[in-house]
């Protein structure tokens, strides 16, 4: 059974799990749940152990990125089996709700659910727990930052301005639960027009640099508005493993290999 309420108790590491990164966005829709799976796809193709925790509770969207379907199996009763693809160990909540069936849990229980997909699913031993946050500051951060040890938080927002402003707020929060940020990762930081090679800006130039070298973190990467991105993630094989040749794919391979 999924949901309940959540235990007490501090902070407990998740066993076998060697580390936990958390990426956060401050708004929808920027690009985290995509930078995230082919985040942990150039993990894998690194040869990490890596493992993937869809905790977009409200829109978990991880299992149609990495072409997973069919419902874990809990042979036990108790702990859950997590499915495989990519070289990658995924847990979704995704995996558990019908793909049109919508969530509407209160706090407490989606707490728990969390707790569960920490703690109860049979991760084996990983070099990396990848975890995709839902967008904001809420009640998953924190219950994230308090009941496990994050090493820490890549944030992904596009140039725009609106998109910014929220992310320095997501900043200042993992700043508040004393998880290290380790970086900015600019997403849809520019167009390059597939027939004639014309770069457009299309949500503003320089905003998340500008940004990193304010708060002093490092900016990662700085992905492009690109219909292969897009394609490939619909398509259940991110452009990590079917473009591996392609820049965005590089560009993540560079990221994966300096996390
Ligand atoms: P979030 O997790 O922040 O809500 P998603 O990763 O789900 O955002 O991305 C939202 C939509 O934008 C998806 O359809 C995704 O394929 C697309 N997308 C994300 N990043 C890019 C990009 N760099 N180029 C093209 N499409 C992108």
């Amino acid at each position: 059974k999924i949901g309940g309420h959540p235990k007490p108790g501090g902070p407990e590491k998740v066993p076998g799990v060697e580390r936990i990164i958390a990426i956060a966005s401050g708004k929808g829709g920027v690009g985290k749940s995509t930078v995230s799976a082919n985040l942990a796809c150039a993990l894998a193709a690194e040869g990490r152990r890596v493992g993937l925790l869809d905790a977009d509770i409200y829109g978990p969207s991880q299992p149609r990125m990495l072409g997973v379907s069919g419902r874990p199996a809990s042979p036990d009763g108790k702990t859950i089996l997590p499915l495989r693809n990519h070289g990658v160990t995924l847990m979704s909540l995704g995996l558990l709700t019908q793909e049109n069936e919508a969530v509407v849990w209160r706090g407490p229980m989606l707490m728990g659910a969390l707790q569960q997909m920490l703690f109860q699913v049979q991760w084996g031993a990983l070099d990396v727990l990848i975890v995709d946050l839902p967008p904001g500051t809420g009640d998953v951060q924190m219950t994230l930052a308090q009941k496990t040890h994050l090493d820490g938080a890549i944030m992904v927002s596009t140039p725009q301005d609106v998109a910014l402003l929220d992310a320095r707020k997501g900043i200042d929060m993992f700043n508040k639960l004393k998880t290290p940020i380790f970086g900015l990762i600019e997403n849809m930081s520019m167009h390059v027009c597939s027939n004639c090679g014309h770069v457009e800006h299309i949500f503003g130039h320089g905003g998340v640099a500008a940004e990193a070298e304010k708060m002093g973190v490092p900016l990662l990467a700085e992905l492009p508005l690109d219909i292969n991105i897009r394609t490939t993630s619909d398509g259940g094989a991110p452009i990590v493993v079917s473009q591996p040749d392609s820049a965005p794919a590089q560009a993540f391979r560079a990221l994966a290999r300096n996390l």
